[in-house]
């Protein structure tokens, strides 16, 4: 019997409608996540892009904090993008006065990274793990991920070999935006995690 994955996406703030119609494409069922109720009805998170400062403040506020670290810690596949990478990481550089993230990825992210002048652009990357097309990427005051560490993998780079993409378990993390250029490849290989989980 295939049964459809009941997946969320944090709705806090970010473009969280991208993804859920994107999600929605692929089958899965979409629930819309700002209660630890929400959440506890889903085998799966996606954390968009947006704001990683208000993301981290409204989820305190909502009490999803502490739910969402239980589910990570419990093994819940996970995407974050953009900011959403930024919540997922361990470590952060360049957050602000008393930032936090939910953690989970062994890795060092640097928010704004990109600085101010090329806060926007499109790269082409190659992701082996998602096969030969290339990946068509925009980058939106993205992050980048300074120092992988020995638990997570790189999953994509840029030429100049700055890390955008990684993997750890059924966590990914992204810096850039495949919901907005039409790359589903990213939301399949979160919902193939999810139904590997059972
Ligand atoms: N600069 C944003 C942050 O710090 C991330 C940008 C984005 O998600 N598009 O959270």
């Amino acid at each position: 019997m295939v049964t459809t994955p009941r997946v969320g996406v944090l709705a806090l703030q970010g473009d969280v409608r991208e993804h859920a119609a994107l999600l929605a494409d692929l089958g899965a069922e979409v629930v819309l996540v700002r209660r630890p109720e929400e959440l506890a009805t889903v085998a799966g998170l996606v954390i968009p892009g947006g704001e990683s400062t208000v993301i981290d403040k409204l989820s305190r506020i909502f009490g999803l904090q502490e739910p969402i670290r239980a589910a990570i810690a419990d093994g819940m596949p996970v995407l974050g993008t953009c900011a959403g990478l930024i919540m997922i990481s361990n470590e952060l550089v360049d957050g602000i006065e008393g930032q936090q993230t939910f953690g989970g990825l062994d890795v060092r992210t640097r928010r704004n990274a990109f600085g101010r002048q090329t806060e926007s652009f499109e790269a082409e990357l190659h992701v082996p793990e998602l096969g030969d097309a290339p990946v068509h990427a925009a980058f939106i005051r993205g992050p980048v991920v300074e120092s992988v560490g020995r638990s997570a993998a790189t999953l994509a780079s840029l030429p100049d070999g700055r890390v955008v993409a990684v993997e750890q378990g059924s966590l990914l993390g992204i810096s850039f935006h495949p919901e907005i250029s039409g790359e589903p490849r990213f939301h399949q290989r979160f919902l193939d995690r999810v139904a590997a989980r059972g």
